[in-house]
């Protein structure tokens, strides 16, 4: 016994000291993220022609696409699901009537200064502007986070309104993405949220665990772990090739620190507006013990309109997908109204 482990220790010697070489942290990956269009198009072996339209529609909303998120891209197609969400086309720069700045109203419902207090309940934190990616379609894309976050007074403001509103039971971090803070700035603001008796849940908005998993590290857990509150993460992929091992295995480890995973998607037209695309998107999602929760009509946003459906469209491919999958798994097709005192179902015209 005793020569077989002095022998067994020799052995270990010349591997031991060997560091393995570590894995780049979230904020390295950030930062290396793609944000030309031209290397975009060259790692995707894409038509070169898309490269200057794409120059020109970053220049009002930049592109910005994690390496990991382009590597679930399929080489050589342009019209890839994937792509499609963050490709910089020169659809965006043409004005259409109905698609605004402000679709949703947010800037009339601030509370504090990066605080939405729209809906019973629930209070919206701004949290940051920054986001792992740029969505073509999203409704904050002109959004003044500049003047907007919370964190521009270090919460203070908003806080204050939070600690004064004994009827808010729930704080929801959004932004930007919330999960873009480091993770001692999220430390904070839940120090703070904690000291709140009448807060009893923390929702975050966001998309790093599609995008970015590799957020999901031991930092990120430790925070979450530590958070007394109630947790409900909800997440932002809108099609199935989006979900791989690396996301699945993100949500395993949030789930295993005691939240509850959701999932938002918004129908876009290209991207996911047939049903076996959300058919698959709700079953990818459940084998990853996410549930759907919302499917979102496109908010018109300007920039956005070559993603617009008409809302008989919607219509029928939810019910279309209420038809082929267990309730569970479909998600309330909604719209956001300015002034409803909720997100309103999409029933019909
Ligand atoms: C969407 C949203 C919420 C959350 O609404 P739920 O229906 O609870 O998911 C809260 N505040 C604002 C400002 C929102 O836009
Ligand atoms: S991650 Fe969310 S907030 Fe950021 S650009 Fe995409 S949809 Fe908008």
């Amino acid at each position: 016994m005793i020569a077989a482990t002095s022998h067994a220790n020799q052995l270990a010697t010349p591997f031991d000291p060997v560091p393995l070489p570590s894995a780049p942290g979230w904020q390295q990956l950030l930062a290396d993220a793609v944000t030309d269009p031209r290397e975009l198009c060259t790692l995707l072996e894409l038509d070169p022609a898309l490269v200057l339209p794409a120059v020109a529609a970053a220049k009002d909303f930049a592109l910005r696409v994690p390496r990991s998120y382009v590597a679930r891209m399929r080489k050589g197609d342009p019209n890839d699901p994937l792509l499609l969400q963050v490709l910089p086309v020169a659809a965006e720069t043409q004005l259409v009537e109905g698609f605004v700045t402000d679709p949703v109203g947010d800037m009339d419902r601030r509370a504090a200064q990066g605080l939405l207090h729209k809906y019973q309940g629930r209070a919206l934190l701004v949290t940051t502007g920054a986001c792992a990616v740029h969505c073509r379609y999203c409704f904050r894309r002109h959004f003044p986070y500049g003047e907007e976050s919370a964190l521009q007074q270090g919460w203070l403001g908003a806080l204050e309104h939070l600690r004064a509103d004994t009827t808010i039971t729930e704080v929801i971090l959004s932004g930007g993405d919330p999960w873009s803070l480091s993770d001692r700035r999220l430390k904070q603001l839940t120090d703070a949220l904690q000291a709140l008796p009448h807060i009893r849940r923390l929702r975050v908005h966001t998309r790093y665990p599609i995008v970015l998993p590799e957020r999901i590290d031991s930092g990120l857990l430790d925070w979450l772990q530590g958070v007394r509150l109630q947790k409900v993460v909800v997440m932002h992929a809108n099609h199935a090739h989006e979900i791989d091992e690396s996301v699945r295995e993100a949500c395993r480890k949030l789930a295993a620190a005691g939240t509850t995973l959701l999932n938002q998607s918004v129908l876009l037209k290209g991207v996911n507006d047939s049903v076996i695309a959300l058919a698959e998107l709700s079953e990818a999602l459940f084998e990853t013990h996410v549930l759907p929760y919302y499917l979102h009509v496109l908010d018109k946003v300007r920039g956005a309109a070559h993603f617009d459906l008409p809302e008989s469209r919607a219509l029928e491919l939810h019910r279309e997908l209420t038809a082929r999958l267990p309730g569970y798994l479909v998600p309330k097709l909604v719209r956001e109204i300015a002034g409803a005192p909720a997100k309103t179902a999409v029933v019909g015209l």
